[in-house]
């Protein structure tokens, strides 16, 4: 069949994966329909690497008019749970992919899987194995060396069938039996040495309860699983690409409905970033980290409460690609990306986090004035918001040095310094308490310095501020990478031990302007030269509480730039 001609053309950057599939539906393969599935096991939340697998299965769907199924990988009823299952959904919406009517779970299939492997049996493929989980480990062989047979192997069908039938039936303790295939014990790939296709664990499962006693691995339940959802295009990581001759195997001898194929690409790999659900539920289990969501995890719930943007992430599955090689991406890229897209989204504000009092002699007690600011150079459309301005300001203590070196363009003893979109300022006097901190600076203004006006003067420095009198307080917590070593855990150490102990610094007592006090858990702002933030949920009424999402400070810019590559700017 050709493909329809009204089918939207392939993007420009393909990779080869979508080769694969421009190949295979020019030669009419899978009947030209192109169906792939997002397979989660819900033993824990989704980090960025699900988010590389998610936008590529929902993205080739969507690119070529096929289908994306959500389906849930829980064949192993000990380590799941329903939270997960939520978490998981929540997380695939807010990357924006929707799954339709098309969300499935392995253990809907546990009969048909059953069916399928007493026919297995009957077929001769399949075996009950008396062996146990160490015994079958030894007799499994090395990389070098062959396995030998069990001593079960070939025991009569009818034994077998019997055997398989009681395990389901709950008459044997777990680790007693199990079914394996009957493949090739001398296979130089290990994965085709007669592998586990059940094993008994007397365990209630989150959906099915206590209706199974004996469950299917992933390798006997994930090609059928895939194939009973007509799936075309089977995408996974390349750990996967040595068990993927047992893939087509079980494909091959079970004669499903479908015929899916297997293809490998590279999982993506952060530094300074663990990203395996072990051990991120290892952070959260000894409460490294405050929940699943702390800001500081890789997971999508805690990038979008540090205050990441899914339009973000999508960008960044797109620019890293599909490699087939195993790589290592740096997570100020990642950082570069959710920087771009909030220069051009996010308002601008005005806030102090570490306030130093500032009073204007000259200005008149009791007036009041607004000053006009922009909300977003980038977005014409945001428009312009007003200031209040008066006599006491906060300012930023470290804008201002009693003994400034050269090239301190702030505030100095004498030296000037426009507040951003108001006058200029100078610092006349400088107010000590007992113990000789600065408590307050006296300074003076000049009244024809309002900025934006055509006569206005220059000077070097500007520095952000806010009016005293109509401050709103805050907490600001900032955030460094949670751990200190590009490859946390390297070789075998516990990556617990490359945890960051200064990731996290909560601020309070910040000074905002007035109208951020209220914004919604959520709201992303720019606060000029400090870096872009996030309202955090903790917020109550009158309590705002921000997240810094990142700085300003682009590493990766300077990365880029010293290798010659081009940076958007
Ligand atoms: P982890 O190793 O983090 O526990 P997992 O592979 O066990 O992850 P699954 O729930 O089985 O997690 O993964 C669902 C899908 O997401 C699988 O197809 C898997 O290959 C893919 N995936 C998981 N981690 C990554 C990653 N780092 N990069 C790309 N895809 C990933
Ligand atoms: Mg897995």
């Amino acid at each position: 069949m050709d493909h329809p001609a009204d089918a939207p053309a392939a993007p420009s950057a393909a990779d080869f994966i979508r080769e694969i599939i421009t190949e295979d539906l020019r030669t009419g393969k899978h009947n030209g329909r192109v169906h792939t599935r997002f397979p989660p096991e819900p033993n824990g939340y989704l980090h960025v690497g699900h988010a590389k697998s998610i936008c590529l299965n929902f993205g080739v769907a969507a690119e070529f008019a096929g289908l994306c199924n959500l389906r849930y990988d829980d064949t192993n009823p000990t380590k799941e749970d329903v939270e997960y299952v939520e978490s998981i959904e929540e997380d695939v919406r807010w990357l924006g992919f929707d799954w339709g009517d098309r969300k499935f779970y392995a253990s809907d299939y546990f009969e048909r899987l059953y069916q399928y492997a007493e026919q297995l049996v009957r077929d001769g493929k399949a075996y009950v194995d008396d062996l146990s989980a160490d015994q079958i480990r030894t007799y499994r062989g090395t990389l070098t060396e062959p396995g030998r047979n069990s001593p079960y192997r070939d025991r009569p069908v009818e034994e077998s069938l019997d055997l398989f039938r009681r395990m389901r039936a709950g008459e044997f303790p777990d680790g007693t039996y199990v079914l394996r295939a009957k493949i090739d014990m001398a296979s130089p790939n290990i994965n085709m040495r007669d592998p586990t296709l059940y094993r008994i664990r007397h365990a209630a499962h989150h959906r099915t309860g206590d209706a199974w006693c004996i469950y299917p691995t992933y390798d006997y339940a994930h090609p059928i699983s895939d194939a009973l959802e007509g799936i075309t295009h089977s995408l996974c990581t390349l750990e996967f690409e040595d068990h993927r001759p047992l893939y087509d195997w079980v494909i091959e001898h079970t004669h499903p409905p479908y015929r899916p194929r297997q293809i490998e690409f590279a999982r993506l790999n952060l530094n300074y970033t663990v990203m395996s659900k072990r051990k991120l539920l290892q952070l959260v289990e000894q409460r490294l980290v405050s929940g699943w969501d702390d800001p500081r995890m890789p997971t999508l719930a805690g990038i979008r409460r540090r205050g990441f943007t899914p339009e973000a992430v999508r960008d960044f599955c797109t620019r890293i690609g599909m490699a087939k090689k195993e790589n290592v991406v740096d997570v100020a890229l990642l950082e570069h990306t959710v920087r771009e897209d909030l220069n051009r989204r996010a308002l601008r504000a005005l806030a102090v986090l570490r306030p130093l009092k500032v009073v204007i002699e000259n200005y008149p007690e009791g007036r009041e004035e607004h000053v006009e600011a922009t909300n977003n150079p980038e977005d014409a459309a945001a428009g312009t918001r007003r200031l209040p301005f008066s006599r006491e300001l906060v300012i930023e203590r470290d804008d201002f040095m009693e003994q400034p070196p050269k090239k301190f363009f702030r505030l100095a003893p004498g030296a000037e310094v426009r507040l951003r979109y108001g006058y200029i300022l100078k610092c006349e006097r400088v107010i000590k308490d007992g113990s000789g901190a600065i408590t307050e600076l006296r300074c003076t203004y000049d009244p024809e310095s309002l900025s934006g006006q055509t006569a206005a003067r220059r000077v070097k420095g500007t520095i952000h501020w806010v009016s005293a009198r109509h401050a709103r307080d805050a907490e600001v917590r900032l955030y460094d990478r949670l751990f200190q070593s590009p490859d946390p855990g390297e070789g075998d150490r516990d990556p617990i031990t490359d945890i960051n102990p200064r990731s996290l610094e909560r601020l309070t007592g910040c000074k905002i302007e007035p109208g951020l006090a209220d914004a919604p858990a959520g709201t992303r702002f720019q606060f000029e030269r400090l870096g872009y933030f996030c309202v955090d949920p903790d917020s109550r009424p009158g309590a705002p509480v921000f997240n810094r999402t990142v700085t300003l400070k682009d590493t990766w810019a300077k990365i880029a730039g010293r290798q010659g590559e081009k940076v958007e700017k």
